[in-house]
C-alpha cells in the first residue's frame, strides 16, 4: 500500500502515521524528519534546508524530489510506504509521477487554524527519538524528558507561533491545492482531525479499508 498524509502543520500527520505503519507493515518516510536530521548531522542538504525551514518556508522542490527518489529506491521501501510531509506542491506531486510513483490513496487531515495553532506551539519532541508530546493534550511523565527513551524533550525552533502562522499560510497556498488534485484523480479521503487522536485513527483505517 502506497499511502500520502496530507494535512496544514499541527493536524496529527505524525502522530497518526505510527499507527498506520504498524498496522499495514509500511514504512514512514517524513521528509520534515529527514530535513530535521541532516540539519542535526550539518550535512550539505541540512545546510541547504536550515534557513527555509527556520522561516517556516518550503524548502525548494528539486531538492526535495531528488530526497524522495533516492528514499523510494531503497529496499525497505517495496512492500508499500507512508508519505508525511510529501508532496507538497503541485510540481512535487507530478515529478513523483513522472518517476513512475503511483500512491493508492490521499489521506487529508482536516483542522481549524486555531486548533493548528494550539497544537503545534504546544507541541514537544524527544530530540534523541523523535517521539511527539503536547504541553496539554500529551504531556511527557516527568517534565523535558522522553517517556521512551530517556531523552530530552524539546520545542521545535518552528514551532515559535510566529513560524507556524507562516507554516500555515503557505500550506494554504502552496499544499491545499492538492486536496483537487487527488480528489479529481479519486483517491482523497477526507478525515476530521478534530476529534480524539483515537478517533481519527479509526476513521483512517476505516478510509484505508481496514
Ligand atoms: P503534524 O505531523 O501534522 O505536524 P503532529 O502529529 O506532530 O502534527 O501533532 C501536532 C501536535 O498536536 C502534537 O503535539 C500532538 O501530540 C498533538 N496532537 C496530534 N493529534 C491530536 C489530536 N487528535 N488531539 C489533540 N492533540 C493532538
Ligand atoms: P514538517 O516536519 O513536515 O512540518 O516539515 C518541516 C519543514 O521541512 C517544512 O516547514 C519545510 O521547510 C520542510 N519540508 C518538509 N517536507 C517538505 C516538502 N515536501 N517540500 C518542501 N519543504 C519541505
Amino acid at each position: 500500500m502506497k499511502v500520502v498524509l496530507l494535512g496544514p502543520p499541527g493536524a496529527g500527520k505524525g502522530t497518526q502515521a505510527s499507527g498506520i505503519v504498524e498496522k499495514y507493515h509500511i514504512v514512514h518516510i517524513s521528509t520534515g524528519d529527514i530535513f530535521r536530521k541532516n540539519v542535526k548531522e550539518g550535512t550539505p542538504l541540512g545546510q541547504q534546508a536550515k534557513a527555509y525551514m527556520e522561516k517556516g518556508e518550503l524548502v525548494p522542490d528539486d531538492l526535495v524530489i531528488a530526497l524522495v527518489e533516492d528514499r523510494l529506491k531503497q529496499e525497505d521501501c517495496k512492500n508499500g510506504f507512508l508519505l508525511d510531509g510529501f508532496p507538497r506542491t503541485i510540481y512535487q506531486a507530478e515529478a513523483m509521477e513522472r518517476l513512475g510513483i503511483d500512491v493508492d490513496k490521499v489521506v487529508d487531515i482536516e483542522v481549524g487554524r486555531d486548533t493548528l495553532i494550539g497544537r503545534a506551539t504546544g507541541r514537544r519532541v524527544c530530540k534523541q527519538c523523535g517521539e511527539t508530546y503536547h504541553v496539554s493534550f500529551r504531556p511527557a511523565k516527568a517534565e523535558g524528558v522522553c517517556d521512551k527513551c530517556g531523552g530530552q524533550v524539546v520545542q521545535r525552533a518552528d514551532d515559535e507561533e510566529e513560524t507556524v502562522a507562516r507554516r500555515i499560510d503557505v500550506y494554504l497556498t502552496e499544499t491545499k491545492p492538492l486536496e483537487e488534485y487527488y480528489e479529481k484523480k479519486g483517491k482523497l479521503a477526507h478525515i476530521n482531525g478534530d476529534q480524539d487522536a483515537k478517533i481519527v485513527q479509526e476513521e483512517i483505517f476505516k478510509a484505508l479499508g481496514d
